[in-house]
Order: structure tokens, then C-alpha cells, then sequence
């Protein structure tokens, strides 16, 4: 182990660059804390919490410009819940499914379990890039917007009749969507929504809807902590079956509050996120040790930044360094065994502190060098 000491006018203000969870702004805790007595410990099925649910939803309607008739559904569990939701209460018979990194081949094996289900059709690529939809035999598009574990986005559209049901966990808040081009857009509030784990926000077409209730009035068994019936019914009445963490639930209304303030639109923040994107990879491809995990410039994450380094320096070594000095949860995602550092750009996280990332870590290179 290097003994290293960063100078500390070097550092960033805050140093959490994790994929997830992600930075949580001290602003959105505070107000917790602030408004917290009045809501933490009481029900969640009364006004005061489900008015902190229907702010949510609200925003989300803002936000994301959602259609009249799409529906803000909130289940607990996260996404991970949600893909045993979709394998239980969505897909028919067969869902195609894109893979191309942990998360896009996670809900992949949840459908290829399910004895109730055809193996799904998987189009597969390697981790770096992703590939394009296109029409299949199957009653589900599962697409992935965002993968967190290599930062590689996936276009998004129809592309035949099939319902299409997008990941947006790390891209949600991010990066660009139509929401008519979708049925289903999904995500956990840990990552884009700097807010805490355990819940999921998937946004509803009426086909979704729809497909939900005729799934339900098959002979399925649908074991209640799945049904999306319950979660739609409950969403309606803003609340969730099962008791949520409240915590999170305000956590992510702040934030959805604070980019609807400071950047008005998703396209605002879609462009506040390319700008530290284009830093991000821009200073990666003018270090002659480091270069962008992915290649196409077009499919590289404004959330997510995978870095690749030199042989010559050891990720682990400057993540170790980085830590010992609060600058957090760098790592490349384990599985892909890459040299590699991976850092999040979240609206959440301040340009300013991306730059003093950058600044520290060609300072530690230097010295290791
Ligand atoms: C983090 C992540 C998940 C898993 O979210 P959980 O809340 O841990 O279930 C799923 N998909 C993507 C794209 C993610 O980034």
C-alpha cells in the first residue's frame, strides 16, 4: 500500500462518486430532518405521508412530461422486486431481452426461471456496447436505458407490438425519454433520484395496465407481494401495498423538486448531465493512461462514466488512495473485471467536485508514476 496524502484543498467538496447508492444532497437530508417528526413513525395511510407520495407523483408527471393517462406506480422492493413483477404479472408468454451488462442480464435469468414463461429471446452484446431492438416473437421489449455496470445506454423505441418495458433505474432523471415510446419505465430511487433504496417507480401506459389485468385474470398464480394489481390500486390512492420507507419517499420528492427548480425540464437536466459527461470523457481521452470504457462516443453514459486505465496503473491502487481521503465508491463494477474506474455524474453530483475528482486522481497518477 502507497502512503499518499491528497492535498487537501485538492479534494472534492463531497466525495460521493458511487453508481449506487449514490450521493444524497445534503439539502434533501436537512429538509428530512427538518420536516422529518411530522413524518417518519406516523402511517402511511394517511394525508400526510400520501401527500409526500402524491408530490412524488406529481413531479414525476412534471418531469418526465408523462401523458394524461400514463399512471405513477410506486411499489416496494426496488428493481430488482420489480423484474419478479414483470416476469409474474407482464410478460404473456416470451420476452426478448437485450444483454449487455449485470443488470440487462439479471432480469434476463429472472424470466428464463420462471417455469410459467417460454425461455425468453435474448440478443446479447459484449459489455462496452449495446444493441439496437428489433422486432421479435415475443410479447415484452425489455430494454435497458441505462446500464450502470459498464455506463452504456441503449436506444429506446418500438420497434413491433410488443409492450416495451425499460430499465431507467440509473438513467431516470438523467438522460432523455418520450414515454409514449414506452409501456413501462421503471426505477429505483437510490441512484438518478439521490434518494435511498427498497422502493420502485415505474411509469404505466394503459396497455400496461391493461396487460396487468388480463395477466391477473389468467390462471397465473401471483403471489400478492408481486401484484401489480395491488400496486396500481394502491398507486391510485397514493400509497403502496406494503408499508414504504418514508424516508425515501420525501428524499425523492426534494429531489424531483430541485430539478424541476434549477433545470425546469428533463431536457434541462439531460443537458446539465452532458456537459459533466463531455468533461468526464473528454479529460479520459487527453490522459495517455486512460481511455472510455466505451468506444462509440453516442452510447457513452452522462450518468455513469467507465474509465479504462493503463496496465501500467492499478484502479484498485488509486480507488484505495481515493478512499483513504472520502472520494468514494469508484470501483469498476467487480464482474467486469476491468482496470477500470466508474464514476457517477448524477444530477446530484456537482460538477465542481467531478472536476476536483479529476484533479486528484492525475495527481495520484503523477506520484505513482
Ligand atoms: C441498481 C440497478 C438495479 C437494481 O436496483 P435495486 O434497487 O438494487 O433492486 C437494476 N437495474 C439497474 C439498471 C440498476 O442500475
Amino acid at each position: 500500500m502507497v502512503d499518499l496524502t491528497i492535498p487537501a484543498e485538492m479534494l472534492p467538496k463531497d466525495g460521493r462518486f458511487g453508481s449506487g447508492p449514490s450521493k444524497v444532497r445534503p439539502e434533501a437530508l436537512a429538509r428530512l430532518a427538518a420536516i422529518g417528526d411530522g413524518l417518519l413513525g406516523t402511517s402511511h395511510r394517511q394525508d400526510r405521508v400520501r401527500g409526500q407520495v402524491a408530490r412524488f407523483q406529481e413531479g414525476c408527471r412534471q418531469l418526465f412530461a408523462l401523458p394524461d393517462d400514463y399512471e405513477v406506480v410506486l411499489a416496494v422492493g426496488g428493481a430488482t422486486a420489480f423484474w419478479d413483477s414483470l416476469a409474474a404479472c407482464v410478460v404473456e408468454t416470451c420476452a426478448r431481452h437485450y444483454v449487455f451488462g449485470e443488470f440487462s442480464g439479471k432480469f434476463a435469468t429472472v424470466t428464463q426461471r420462471a417455469p410459467w414463461l417460454d425461455d425468453p429471446d435474448v440478443v446479447a452484446s459484449d459489455p462496452g456496447g449495446a444493441p439496437d431492438p428489433s422486432p421479435a416473437d415475443a410479447d415484452v421489449q425489455a430494454l435497458t436505458h441505462n446500464e450502470t455496470s459498464t455506463g452504456v445506454m441503449q436506444p429506446i423505441g418500438r420497434v413491433d407490438d410488443a409492450l416495451v418495458v425499460v430499465d431507467g433505474t440509473s438513467a431516470a432523471g438523467g438522460i432523455e425519454v418520450d414515454p409514449s415510446d414506452v409501456d413501462i419505465y421503471y426505477f429505483s430511487l437510490q441512484k438518478g433520484f439521490a434518494a435511498e433504496g427498497g422502493l420502485v417507480a415505474a411509469f404505466m401506459s394503459p396497455a400496461a395496465i391493461a396487460r396487468v389485468e388480463q395477466v391477473r385474470r389468467s390462471e397465473r398464480h401471483i403471489p400478492t407481494f408481486l401484484d401489480l394489481t395491488e400496486a396500481i390500486t394502491n398507486s391510485r390512492k397514493a400509497q403502496t401495498y406494503n408499508t414504504p420507507s418514508v424516508s425515501t419517499v420525501v428524499l425523492a420528492a426534494e429531489q424531483l423538486d430541485w430539478m424541476l427548480a434549477t433545470f425546469g425540464t428533463l431536457e434541462g437536466v439531460a443537458d446539465h448531465q452532458r456537459v459533466k459527461a463531455a468533461a468526464m470523457y473528454g479529460w479520459a481521452e487527453s490522459r495517455p493512461w486512460a481511455t472510455p470504457f466505451v468506444t462509440d462516443p453516442t452510447r457513452r453514459s452522462p450518468m455513469v462514466a467507465t474509465i479504462d486505465l493503463a496496465d501500467e496503473i492499478s484502479a484498485d491502487q488509486v480507488n484505495d488512495i481515493l478512499r483513504n481521503h472520502g472520494v468514494l465508491d469508484t470501483d469498476g463494477y467487480r464482474k467486469l473485471g476491468r482496470n477500470q474506474l466508474r464514476v457517477a455524474m448524477f444530477p446530484a453530483i456537482d460538477a465542481s467536485d467531478l472536476d476536483a475528482y479529476r484533479v486528484c486522481v492525475d495527481w495520484v497518477v503523477e506520484q505513482l508514476g
